[in-house]
């Protein structure tokens, strides 16, 4: 696995591409070997474009899942580069480009996603968007934390509803955290609160379809070297990204996918539910 960490400093705008990250990011295209953890299951990825999504996608198709990805319309290309490693693991891949932070959208995407797999046994709720900002809170306008909101909680619980008209007894739903739930950088004010309520709902959740024989947990990666980076940090934050954890770097996808995958599989979390599980790099995930 590559773990190249010289990043140069590198700048793009929401939501960012992989083909222009230097270097491209490992999400286990060379690597990952399924061992049919998930085989015949149907999972839809939101925002399984690129990034953890994308590696997820990579791994949950090579343990026998069919997928469904969804991504914003300008994230054709990096959706269809994905769409051919899950083809390529002999997979179905249903795409569905959609605005998320609106609603009819959102619940379209499921509704879509249900239909070409044939139903839907894992929702792993991924899509997200954070802005690092200069000053004060004061300066926050309600523009940002729309976008921020709207995308990592309101479409949240749009998705996860939709997604219960489907999922039955022995389904998953895997929501992706942040370690800025736990350590958050004044810069990422409203992101950090929503990945620290992502984790409430995780719970909160796990407690409510836990008697539906469904299972909620959530995964806390640390930095991650992906597409959101460069399209929302400082180009001068790049080269540094990752060398505060204690581990001294940042994450590839590919060593997150796996944590979705235990999450994911009956074979190993059948009694896993409720939890936040950290791949953080060594910072403490409480
Ligand atoms: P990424 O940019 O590759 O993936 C994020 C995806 O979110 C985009 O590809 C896009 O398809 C989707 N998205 C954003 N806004 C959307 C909208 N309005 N409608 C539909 N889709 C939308 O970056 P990533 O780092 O792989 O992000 C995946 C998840 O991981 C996010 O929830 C992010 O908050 C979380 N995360 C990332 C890091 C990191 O360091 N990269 C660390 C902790 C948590
Ligand atoms: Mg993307």
């Amino acid at each position: 696995m590559s773990q190249d960490q010289h990043f140069p400093a590198q700048r793009q705008s929401p939501p960012g591409a992989t083909d222009a990250m230097t270097p491209e990011p490992d999400c286990g295209e060379a690597d990952y070997v399924g061992t049919e953890q998930l085989t015949g299951r149907r999972a839809l990825v939101t925002g399984g474009d690129s990034g953890i999504g994308r590696a997820v996608a990579i791994a949950f198709a090579r343990e026998g899942c069919d997928v469904a990805l969804s991504y914003l319309p300008e994230e054709e290309q990096d959706a269809r580069t994905t769409a051919r490693w899950v083809h390529e693991a002999g997979r179905r891949c249903a795409l569905l480009p959609g605005d998320l932070r609106d609603e009819a959208t959102a619940r379209g995407v499921v509704h879509r996603a249900a239909g070409e797999l044939g139903g839907l046994d894992v929702l792993v709720n991924n899509a997200g968007h954070q802005m690092a900002r200069r000053g004060s809170v004061e300066d926050m306008t309600t523009e940002e934390l729309d976008r921020v909101l709207k995308t990592n909680l309101y479409a949240l619980f749009w998705v996860t509803q939709s997604a219960l008209k489907y999922l039955e007894r022995g389904g998953a739903i895997i929501n992706t955290s942040s370690i800025q739930a736990y350590r958050p950088s004044g810069t990422l004010l409203d992101y950090a609160a929503t990945k620290a309520a992502i984790n409430n709902v995780t719970v909160n959740l796990a407690a409510e379809l836990g008697p539906r024989g469904i299972r909620v947990n959530a995964v806390v990666p640390g930095p991650v070297w992906t597409p959101l980076q460069p399209a929302t940090q400082p180009a001068e934050k790049i080269p540094a990204f990752g060398a505060d954890t204690p581990l001294g770097r940042a994450a590839q996808p590919a060593e997150v996918a796996p944590a979705f995958v235990f999450l994911a599989s009956p074979r190993t979390a059948s009694y896993v539910s409720g939890t936040v599980l950290g791949v953080t790099g060594g910072h403490p995930v409480f």
